[in-house]
């Protein structure tokens, strides 16, 4: 059972999120349902439902929660769906996706992060998700086309490889822009005409890096 001050702070999360248009009821139900002070550092937990950013290991953060139902949300994920992530950081996002999606594949550049959102996910039951330590500039052939992929770091190209294993009628939702500053959300759907792109809010995320992080 939670303590009674902490449902409350869950209460004013929701709330809040409704309150800057969140309207999803899978979204909103998602977000109710994973507990956000078990992905966060132990020493921020009384802190796990105010709307932000927040640091985790390797130098990496859990994104805003307000930023993961938006991106939620316009990803549109249905039952049916595999989805790919690219950016596990602490699995959070990656949690929100299992409520709504058939199958989850989340990539991670630092091992350290990967193994303990894998451990994390397991212990919480959270068992249509798949955790890989890996480069998600190469996507993840082995389970490709996804309905959906969502890059939870900042992009300063649209990476390739990820790209061309989106399903068609796929919908892909990435931070496009430079490293440091804020980067503009863009959504680029596959259809029989090819690429469309639409651009969404303005974001703040940690670049998006080549390569496996070499330090744990
Ligand atoms: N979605 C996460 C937050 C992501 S922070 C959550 O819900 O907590 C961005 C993450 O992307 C960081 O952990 C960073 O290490 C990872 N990352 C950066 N470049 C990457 C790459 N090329 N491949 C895989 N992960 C990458």
């Amino acid at each position: 059972m939670s303590a009674p001050d902490e449902r409350v702070g869950r209460m004013e999360f929701l709330l809040g999120l409704r309150r800057r248009g969140i309207s999803d009821q899978r979204v909103l139900r998602a977000m109710d349902a994973v507990p956000r002070e078990d992905f966060v550092l132990p020493e921020l937990s009384d802190s796990a439902y105010a709307d932000q950013a927040m640091p985790i290991a390797c130098g990496q953060t859990i994104s805003q929660p307000y930023v993961v139902a938006y991106m939620t949300e316009q990803l549109d994920v249905q039952r049916d769906h595999r989805v790919l992530e690219i950016g596990t950081g602490s699995g959070y996002q990656a949690a929100i996706l299992s409520q709504l999606a058939g199958e989850v594949f989340t990539v991670e550049r630092y091992r350290t992060l990967a193994d303990t959102a894998r451990a994390r996910l397991a212990h919480l039951g959270y068992d249509n998700v798949t955790v890989i330590a890996g480069d998600g500039f190469k996507g993840m052939p082995e389970h490709a086309p996804y309905d959906r992929i969502i890059v939870t770091a900042a992009a300063e190209a649209v990476p390739e490889a990820p790209a061309a294993q989106l399903a068609e009628g796929g919908i892909m939702l990435l931070p496009l822009g430079e490293h440091g500053g804020a980067q503009r959300l863009v959504k680029l759907t596959i259809g029989k005409d090819g690429l469309t792109r639409q651009d969404l809010i303005w974001v703040r995320f940690v670049p998006l890096l080549a390569g496996q992080a070499r330090e744990l």
